[in-house]
């Protein structure tokens, strides 16, 4: 399995629009960071977890010609907003959205335009099917996918475990009944927004402790705010655990 690191920020991306502060005016390329997303390659599939709103500027980075799915985490801003960027990649198949149905439905209600297209195509609207997860382990091709259920302040939304990889971000609470679907993980990707906490999001120490919880023989951090300065924050961290940045590739 190969992991692309698309995007590792929060939702403003960083640096911040207007602002000013050491990192936003960082010199450091791990201190800029797109909204967050991961590319999955596995047995030959490309799959995406979330179009972010940067989304086509991390494909370019990384010369992504080809999705063969995505699977949403959540319907919020920056993990969504990039779903028109699918177009181009979308003419030759139809490509399917996995995600909860409350995530699809709102999906749908958001862009309406593109799966009750009717009449003139004019400029187009990407090929997308939606698909609901109808229960946590599904396949998507041929590839086993289980779904984490985890709480993101009050809203419910989903992690996702690939083989021995999990990715969970924007999660600020992981029910006792989603524990068991991540025992003997290799990889741990988790959120944490910053040394402070936050009221729907891991801050640093919270994903520490529930690194220390899962037990992965390795862990990542992601979707970061302009509170965390890359090379500060490494410096800090446990064994075994590294923060994330933009273009981190990863085999597992
Ligand atoms: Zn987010
Ligand atoms: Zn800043
Ligand atoms: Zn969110």
């Amino acid at each position: 399995m190969r992991l692309t690191f698309l995007g590792t920020g929060t939702s403003h991306g960083v640096p911040a629009l207007g602002c000013g502060c050491p990192v936003c005016r960082s010199k450091d390329r791990k201190n800029k960071r797109t909204r967050s997303s991961l590319l999955v390659e596995e047995q030959g599939r490309t799959i995406l977890i979330d179009t972010a709103t940067d989304f086509r500027t991390q494909a370019l980075r990384e010369k992504v010609s080809s999705i063969d799915a995505v699977l949403y985490t959540h319907a919020h801003a920056d993990h969504l907003h990039g779903i028109d960027d699918l177009r181009p990649l979308s003419y030759k198949k139809h490509i399917p959205l996995y995600g909860s149905p409350e995530t699809l439905r709102e999906i749908h209600t958001r862009f309406d335009y593109i799966f009750n297209s009717s009449g003139q195509i004019g400029g187009g609207v990407p090929l997308l099917r939606l698909s609901p997860i109808q229960s946590l382990v599904f396949f998507v091709l041929d590839i086993p996918v289980t779904a984490i259920p985890l709480k993101h302040g009050n809203l419910d939304i989903l992690g996702y475990r690939i083989a021995n990889m999990a990715y969970l971000t924007d999660c600020s609470f992981i029910p006792g009944s989603s524990r068991g679907l991540l025992e003997g993980l290799d990889v741990l990707i988790i959120n944490a927004l910053r040394a402070r906490p936050h009221s729907t999001h891991f801050s640093i120490g919270e994903a520490l402790h529930e690194i220390a919880r899962i037990r992965p023989k390795r862990a990542y951090l992601t979707h970061f705010s302009h509170e965390v300065d890359h090379r500060a924050l490494k410096k800090e961290l446990p064994y075994g655990v590294a923060p994330s940045y933009d273009g981190l590739k990863l085999e597992s």
